[in-house]
C-alpha cells in the first residue's frame, strides 16, 4: 500500500463510517500506573421511517446551542423519529476546558472546535441547522423568535421565528460581573473561543508595549501585571497557563523585561479553587507562591478602569489600586437576557436560572425542556409528598408501617428522592431501615405517621444542586435524548419510580449525575485531580492523567489529532508569540 493510499483509506476510516465504534487507547506511564481510557460511540439505532405519511407526523424538536449540552442531545438523539432542528449563534462545538490553554497558544483555537454540520450529518436522520441566535421563546403559541447571525444586506430581515413541538433550551450561561464599574469596558473574559483568541493578542501587546523605548519602569512594569479575578478553576488555569508561557518561551524572547513581569490572582473567599477538595486548594496555593503568582484571598474587586484595578481587603476593609497591563474577569456565570425573559413568563423571576424537574422538564411550561448552564433541578423534598409515601405504604391500612411494608416502597423512594442516599451516607447508615430506630438506635417493628415524619425530617438537608459544569451539560444532552429516543416505549412500558401522590408509575428514571471527578491543570506539567471515591491526586503524573483523558473526550477524531499534535509541537518548539 502507497502512503497515499493509507492515509485516503484512514481519513476514510475516521469520516466515512460515522458508526463504527471508536477507541481510544492512550497509556501514559504515570507514576508507575498505566491509564488506559476506552471511549465508545453506538449508534442509537432505530429503524428508519420511510413513509411520507409517517414523516408528516414527525414532532417537531427544536434545540436552542451548540455546546455541551446541545450536542451531547444531537449525538444521541434519533433524528429519524423527530423533525430535528438547532439554532445557535455560533456554527460549532467548542470544547471549552481547553480555552485557557488557547490563551497562549499552548492549543490553537481551530483544534480545539468542530462544526456542528460535521456532528449532525453523521445522525441516521436529517437534523436542520440555522446559525441565529434565540430573541424571544413564546412558549405559550409554542414558538420561538430569532435572529439570523447576519449583516448581509440581501437578507431582508434576519428575523424568522419557528413552530416546535418539544422545545430544548440548552444556551448556556453569560459572563456574571455583579455590575462592578468598568469590568464589561475593560476585563477581558475566558467563556468563548474569541475571548481566547484576545487574550492571545493582548498578552503580546503587554509585552510589546513595555519594550518600547521611552517607558519609565513603572509603565513597563504596569503593562506587565496580569491581574486574574477569581480563583475558581478557569481562573487558576489560566494563570498557570500564562506563568509557563512566560518561563518557557516568553522570558527569553524579552529578556529585558524578565525581571518585571507579575501576575496576580484576586480570589473574594479564604482559598483558591474552593469547590475543590481542601487538599487540593492547598496543593494549588503552594505551588503558586513558589512559582511566585501573587495569590490574593479575602479580596473583592470594587471597579476597574483601563490602568488601575480598586481591590476591598475585606479583613481590613480599606481599598487600595493596583496599576495593571491585562484583567481576566472569571468569577462565575449569570443568566442570559433572552432566559431572562423565559422565566418571567413562566413565573420564575425570582429564580437565578431556568428551574426543571428531574425529568429536566421545565416548571410551569408544557414541553419545554432545559439542560446545562442555563438550568438547574429543583430535587422534590420528600416532606413535601411524606404522607402520600406513608399512605401509599402502609397497604394494610392499620395507620401504621412496618419494616417489611416500608421495605416494598424503598426502592422507589431511592430513586424519587436521591438525597435520602446521601443522607445514609453522610450519616454511615448500612441500610435504608435504620432510618426507623428509635432515638436510641432500637429497631422499631412499626412507626405512625409522626414518628415516620421524624425519622426523614432530615433528609432534605442532604439536596444538592449540580455544578455548572461540562460534564453535567453532556450527561443531560445524553439522558434527554435517551427518553426521547425511548418515548414511545416507555410510555406502553414505564421504567420509572412509581408516582407517590398519583397513581402508576414516572414513564422515566430521573435525571441522575454522576461524577467521574475534575481536574485542576496547575503549570510545570502538574496537576491535581479529585476522582470518584474522595481520592485526590497531585504532581506530574495527574498531568499526563490530564492529557490522556482530555485526548479522548474530544468530540471528534479530527479535534483529538489536532489537539495532541498542538501538544507535541508546543513540547518541540515552544508556542508561538505571533501577534496574529
Ligand atoms: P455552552 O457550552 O456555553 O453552550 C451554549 C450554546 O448556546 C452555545 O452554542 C451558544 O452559542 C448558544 N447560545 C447562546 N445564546 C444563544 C441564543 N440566544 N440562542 C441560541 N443559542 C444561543 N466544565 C467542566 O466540566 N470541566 C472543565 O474543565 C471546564 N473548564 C472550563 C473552562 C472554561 C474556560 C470555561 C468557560 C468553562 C469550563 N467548564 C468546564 C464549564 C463548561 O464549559 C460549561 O459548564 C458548559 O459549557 C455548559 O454547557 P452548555 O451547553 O450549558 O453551555
Ligand atoms: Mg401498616
Amino acid at each position: 500500500m502507497t502512503i497515499s493510499s493509507f492515509f485516503i483509506r484512514a481519513s476514510r476510516a475516521f469520516h466515512g463510517y460515522p458508526f463504527a465504534p471508536q477507541l481510544l487507547l492512550l497509556g501514559t506511564i504515570s507514576g508507575g500506573g498505566v491509564v488506559a481510557y476506552a471511549e465508545s460511540q453506538s449508534d442509537v439505532g432505530s429503524p428508519l421511517i420511510d413513509s411520507n405519511q409517517n414523516e408528516i407526523k414527525k414532532k417537531k424538536v427544536l434545540v436552542l446551542g451548540t455546546g455541551w449540552a446541545g450536542t451531547s442531545f444531537l449525538k444521541h438523539v434519533d433524528a429519524s423519529h423527530y423533525d430535528v432542528q438547532v439554532v445557535s449563534p455560533r456554527n460549532y462545538f467548542a470544547f471549552t476546558p481547553l480555552l485557557p490553554s488557547v490563551t497562549c497558544g499552548t492549543v490553537e483555537a481551530r483544534s480545539i472546535v468542530e462544526p456542528v454540520r460535521n456532528i449532525i450529518k453523521k445522525r441516521s436522520g436529517e437534523i436542520k441547522y440555522y446559525e441565529a441566535e434565540c430573541i424571544k421563546i413564546d412558549a405559550a403559541n409554542k414558538n420561538v423568535h430569532l435572529r439570523a447571525n447576519t449583516d448581509n444586506p440581501l437578507i431582508g430581515t434576519p428575523d424568522f421565528s419557528l413552530e416546535y413541538d418539544y422545545l430544548i433550551v440548552a444556551i448556556g450561561a453569560q459572563v456574571n460581573t455583579f455590575n462592578t464599574p468598568g469590568v464589561k469596558e475593560n476585563c477581558h473574559f475566558l467563556k468563548e473561543v474569541e475571548d481566547a483568541q484576545k487574550i492571545r493578542t493582548s498578552v503580546i501587546d503587554c509585552f510589546e508595549t513595555a519594550v518600547l523605548p521611552g517607558l519609565s519602569e513603572e509603565e513597563r512594569r504596569r503593562n506587565l501585571h496580569f491581574v486574574i479575578v477569581g480563583g475558581g478553576p478557569t481562573g487558576v488555569e489560566f494563570a498557570a497557563e500564562l506563568h509557563d508561557y512566560f518561563q518557557e518561551d516568553l522570558v527569553k524572547l524579552y529578556p529585558m523585561v524578565k525581571d518585571l513581569v507579575k501576575i496576580t490572582l484576586i480570589q473574594a473567599g479564604d482559598h483558591i479553587l474552593n469547590m475543590f477538595d481542601e487538599r487540593i486548594s492547598n496543593f494549588a496555593e503552594t505551588k503558586f507562591q513558589r512559582d511566585g503568582i501573587d495569590v490574593q484571598t479575602g479580596c473583592r474587586v470594587v471597579s476597574v478602569s483601563d490602568k488601575e484595578i480598586k481591590v476591598k481587603v475585606k479583613s481590613k476593609g480599606e481599598v487600595c489600586s493596583v496599576p495593571h497591563g491585562l484583567v481576566v474577569w472569571s468569577t462565575g456565570v449569570g443568566t442570559r437576557p433572552v432566559v431572562r425573559d423565559f422565566m418571567e413568563q413562566i413565573g420564575q423571576a425570582n429564580r437565578r436560572v431556568l428551574v426543571t424537574d428531574e425529568w429536566l422538564r421545565v416548571k410551569g411550561c408544557d414541553d419545554v425542556y432545559a439542560i446545562g448552564d442555563c438550568a438547574t433541578i429543583d430535587q422534590r423534598k420528600i416532606m413535601e409528598d411524606i404522607v402520600a409515601i406513608f399512605a401509599a405504604a402502609d397497604t394494610d391500612n392499620s395507620g401504621t408501617l412496618t419494616v417489611a411494608e416500608f421495605r416494598d416502597v424503598v426502592d422507589d423512594i431511592i430513586i424519587r428522592y436521591p438525597q435520602v442516599e446521601n443522607y445514609l451516607k453522610s450519616k454511615h447508615l448500612q441500610d435504608v431501615t435504620d432510618l426507623l430506630k428509635d432515638s436510641e438506635g432500637n429497631d422499631r417493628k412499626e412507626v405512625n405517621i409522626e414518628e415516620f415524619k421524624l425519622a426523614l425530617s432530615l433528609v432534605d438537608s442532604q439536596r444538592k444542586s449540580l455544578p455548572a459544569t461540562a460534564q453535567v451539560a453532556a450527561q443531560q444532552g445524553t439522558y434527554l435524548s435517551n427518553c426521547f429516543n425511548r418515548r414511545e416505549q416507555c410510555e406502553a412500558i414505564p421504567e420509572g419510580p412509581r408516582r407517590f401522590r398519583g397513581s402508576g408509575q414516572h414513564y422515566f428514571l430521573p435525571f441522575r449525575y454522576k461524577h467521574f471527578g475534575q481536574f485542576a491543570p496547575l503549570g510545570g506539567e502538574e496537576a491535581a485531580a479529585e476522582l470518584p471515591g474522595d481520592w485526590v491526586s497531585t504532581g506530574h503524573s495527574t498531568q499526563w492523567l490530564w492529557y490522556s483523558v482530555y485526548a479522548s473526550k474530544q468530540v471528534s477524531w479530527r479535534t483529538r489529532v489536532l489537539v495532541v499534535s498542538d501538544w507535541t509541537r508546543k513540547f518541540i518548539f515552544g508556542r508561538d508569540s505571533s501577534r496574529i
